[in-house]
């Protein structure tokens, strides 16, 4: 997801680098005018993270 960047403003930045970490997705940002980097997390919603909650909880009682 493209971003704006927080120190000049410049718009519709994309990721340079997106990670997924658990239920959470880092996106991470280079701005291509001032060189400022900064990165974006954005959780999923309550119920995914209930749900990956339990997946785990599966994963672990079958391992
Ligand atoms: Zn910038």
């Amino acid at each position: 997801m493209n971003d704006s960047c927080p120190s000049c403003l410049a718009r519709d930045i994309a990721p340079a680098d997106t990670r997924t970490r658990g239920d959470r997705i880092v996106d991470g940002y280079q701005c291509p005018s001032c060189g400022h980097t900064w990165a974006t997390v954005r959780d999923l919603t309550a119920y995914s993270e209930l749900h990956a909650r339990r997946a785990q909880r599966r994963t672990r009682k079958a391992a």
